[in-house]
């Protein structure tokens, strides 16, 4: 099958083929027509999938089929994205895609000035990304009018109701034509996306692929036991002695990843931190330095690392493990990205143990331990309750905890026996869920 195959307009093929890709992923081959034909969808999908070209793609042919509208050009493609990052990466691929064609794009959201948006708005834009805040303080300053938007693009919608995004989705739909088209794009499947789903699709092709695995199946885990005091050094040794050039770890609070990125850079290795308090500014470019190799380690929370298209990560350091165990296999997703090998690291203290059985219950696997000399745990430390970190599972972070609740979209679902190889020793696991089928 190739990007012809699907109906796509010479002018996207291009594009498509510049950007180096042969053939369409599973949930391209399926999203592409059906957006074409004109059907509203709901896609189980995670990042890494091509799930962006599979939206946007079609999405830029409908756009382009129908005639511009003379003078102004009202928005009538809006993507809607729960983080910045997010929002930028595809407004990036809007951008990279629809280069032969005669359309603009824009992208919003919050933490930047709103005055440029106001002026790229104001000129017209066929497709906008943005971000709920944001869109809404633009409606609210009477900047915007989406009174003529045809296509709705919902992007990683259980992220954004984990983020509490909810009431603004609704503000949102209220403010858009009854006749429109309505793409849902979710990695899991809540009660709660189901009923936002149902409140605003219409006869909705499903759309599931078996995630591509390539991931999971080259990302080597392994666990080094550590007293947590000595994690930083143990971290800095690892980098320096195994010359780990990048290397992305994460920490559990914004002020822990402050901390260790400071720590890091004392310890002459260059580190920058990335999370929700830094401004965008900041933010994008410790992200550009990190891409560039300008800096070596970045260390980020969970939710600024969500979606994080970085190519070629070879290593993810758990520095310390996530309250919640999906996000233990949403952070290792980001190394081992199409095919290519990738290592993840956990360095777990004696207070991480009942997380790091949780996060193996998960997997149904256990993670290679290898000790790393002179590193040993003390064996008379105790285990204390973790500080800053909610207590596991229950309560944990977000606003809609009960989303975690989650479902696959049907039985039977191809998600189901995803294999995740744990370790280099490759022991071969198969998961439970398709919660664990990570993004590839
Ligand atoms: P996404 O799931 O949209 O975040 O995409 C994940 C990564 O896959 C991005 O780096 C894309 O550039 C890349 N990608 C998307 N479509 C293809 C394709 N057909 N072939 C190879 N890589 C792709």
């Amino acid at each position: 099958m190739t990007f012809a195959d699907l109906g796509l307009a010479t002018e996207l093929l291009r594009a498509v083929s510049e950007q180096g890709y042969s053939q369409p992923t599973p949930i391209q081959a399926k999203a592409i027509p059906a957006v074409l034909k004109g059907a509203d969808i709901l896609a189980a999908a995670q990042t890494g999938t091509g799930k962006t070209a599979g939206f946007t793609l079609p999405l830029l042919q409908r756009l382009n089929s129908k005639t511009p509208v003379n003078g102004r050009r009202p928005v009538r493609a809006l993507v809607l994205t729960p983080t910045r990052e997010l929002a930028a990466q595809i407004a990036e691929s809007v951008t990279n895609y629809g280069k032969y064609l005669p359309l603009r794009s824009a992208v919003i959201f919050g933490g930047v000035s709103i005055r440029p948006q106001f002026s790229a708005l104001r000129s017209g834009v066929d497709i906008l990304v943005a971000t709920p805040g944001r869109l809404l303080d633009h409606v609210g300053q009477r900047t915007l009018d989406l009174s003529k938007v045809e296509i709705l693009v919902l992007d990683e919608a259980d992220r954004m109701l984990d983020m509490g995004f909810i009431h603004d989705i609704r503000k949102i739909l209220a403010l858009l034509p009854k006749q429109r088209q309505n793409l849902l794009f979710s990695a899991t499947f809540s009660s709660d996306i189901k009923r936002l789903a149902n409140g605003f699709l219409t006869s909705p092709e499903l759309i599931e692929v078996a995630q591509r695995n390539t991931a999971a199946e080259t990302v080597a885990q392994v666990v080094h036991r550590v007293d947590k005091k000595r994690k930083r050094e143990l971290l800095s040794y690892l980098i320096g002695s195994q010359n780990w050039r990048q290397v992305l770890v994460f920490t559990r609070t914004k002020h822990g990843a402050n901390h260790l990125s400071g720590q890091l850079t004392k310890d002459g290795i260059s580190a920058a931190a990335i999370h929700g308090n830094k401004s965008q500014g900041a933010r994008t470019k410790a992200l550009a330095d990190f891409k560039k190799g300008a800096v070596r380690v970045l260390v980020a929370t969970d939710i600024a690392a969500r979606g994080l298209d970085i190519d070629q990560l070879p290593y993810v350091v758990n520095y310390e493990l996530p309250n919640i165990s999906e996000d233990y296999v949403h952070r290792i997703g980001r190394t081992g990205r199409a095919g290519r090998a990738g290592q993840a690291v956990s360095l777990v203290c004696v207070d991480e143990l009942k997380l790091l059985k949780d996060i193996e219950r998960l997997l149904t696997a256990k993670i290679p331990e290898q000790m790393i000399a002179g590193y040993e745990p003390n064996p008379h430390i105790v285990a204390e309750p973790i500080k800053n970190g909610r207590p596991n599972q229950a309560g944990a972070k977000g606003k809609n905890q009960h989303n975690r609740n989650r479902t696959s979209l049907s039985k039977g679902s191809k998600f189901a026996g995803a294999k995740v190889r744990t370790g280099r020793n490759g022991n071969a696991a198969t998961a439970k869920t398709r919660r664990i089928a990570m993004s590839g």
